[in-house]
């Protein structure tokens, strides 16, 4: 408050489910105005951290839910309803202190995993972005930092946003950023509010000197006339702006585009524009999440195989020294 010293402050029983908030159907238009005028603050109950497999080994508890950003396919929107700022959760004490003895008990790692050979990964951004939430608050600096005197263990994320704050906190390799990359002209119309591509490839060399582990995350590959063409620019881009040294610790995931029906219904009210890429009922089916449990719209099996394939090949080719670490 002492920060924001006019903003009105509201008391809520609960920061997950606020009607007037989330449950407002006629707030929708006003989506990116919410993401700008509305901070809740709220305590995060269920500590605990969730085993889970190809980016992280466990899945931390979210320090933050909800984002300034508004990509149209984000998923954590999915759960939120009419509305989806930031919610930062205050008792970050708590949180940090439920990782540091779950990390502890795993005790050394002894097979290599897909997440990593060495350490034990822990997601911390599946409901946030954590770049957004380092300008909220101390959070995520608290986090890269805890990590850091973590023998056994690391972290990572994915992020849209080139927050050169970050660049200042002490992470000792034990933190690994994953800039999320797709076609700059694609980029335009569904990353809303995020940073450029061009300045997320830019920004990697920095943070592989500032002592981060930087992967990169082609997600979601949304499929339209051309993608290969698109990607291959994409994949020129980054060969011509990577360090060595940023090449070779390159590691990549690739995640195809899912969707629902309910965030295309909420969509169409503030973003209709980026329907026309998202949606695709021509070449997309139904299938239930393996993460979420949700029911989701995904490309068509057979098709979707052919895509990944064509998309690891492409990456061989232009990239041949960044590990795939999985593509689905
Ligand atoms: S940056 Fe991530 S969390 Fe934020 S809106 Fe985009 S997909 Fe959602």
């Amino acid at each position: 408050m002492a920060r924001f010293s006019d903003a009105r402050l509201i008391e809520v029983p609960s920061h997950w489910n606020i009607p007037e908030l989330h449950g407002d159907q006629g707030s929708v238009g006003r989506w990116n105005q919410t993401k700008r005028k509305v901070l809740v603050l709220g305590v995060k109950k269920g500590l605990s951290c969730r085993p889970f497999y190809r980016s992280c080994d466990f899945v931390a508890p979210s320090q933050a839910n909800g984002c300034a950003m508004a990509c149209s396919y984000c998923y954590v929107a999915r759960r939120k309803g009419y509305a989806n700022p930031i919610t930062t959760f205050v008792n970050i004490d708590d949180i940090l202190g439920s990782v540091e003895r779950h990390a502890s008990r795993q005790g050394i790692k002894l097979e290599p995993t897909l997440a990593d050979r060495d350490h034990w990964v822990y997601e911390l951004g599946t409901n946030s972005d954590l770049s957004v939430d380092a300008a909220v608050s101390d959070n995520a600096r608290d986090f890269v930092e805890l990590f850091g005197g973590l023998p056994n263990a690391k972290a990572t994320f994915a992020t849209k946003l080139v927050n050169r704050d970050l660049l200042d906190y002490d992470p000792r390799g034990k933190t690994r950023v994953r800039f999320s990359l797709m076609p700059p002209e694609t980029s335009k119309l569904v990353d809303v509010r995020t940073s450029r591509v061009e300045d997320r490839v830019l920004a990697i060399n920095d943070f592989v000197e500032a002592g981060y582990e930087v992967n990169v995350n082609f997600g979601p590959v949304i499929v339209k006339d051309g993608w290969q063409s698109d990607y291959v620019e994409l994949f020129e881009m980054l060969d011509a702006a990577l360090s060595g040294a940023a090449k070779e610790q390159l590691a990549a995931e690739v995640i195809f585009l899912t969707h629902t029906e309910e965030l295309h219904e909420v969509n169409l009210l503030w973003h209709p524009k980026g329907e026309r890429l998202l949606w695709r009922p021509d070449i997309q089916e139904q299938k239930t999440s393996q993460a979420s449990g949700d029911r989701v719209l995904r490309y068509e099996k057979g098709l979707k195989r052919r895509l990944v394939r064509e998309f690891t090949d492409l990456l061989n080719v232009w990239l041949p020294y960044c590990e795939i670490r999985y593509a689905f």
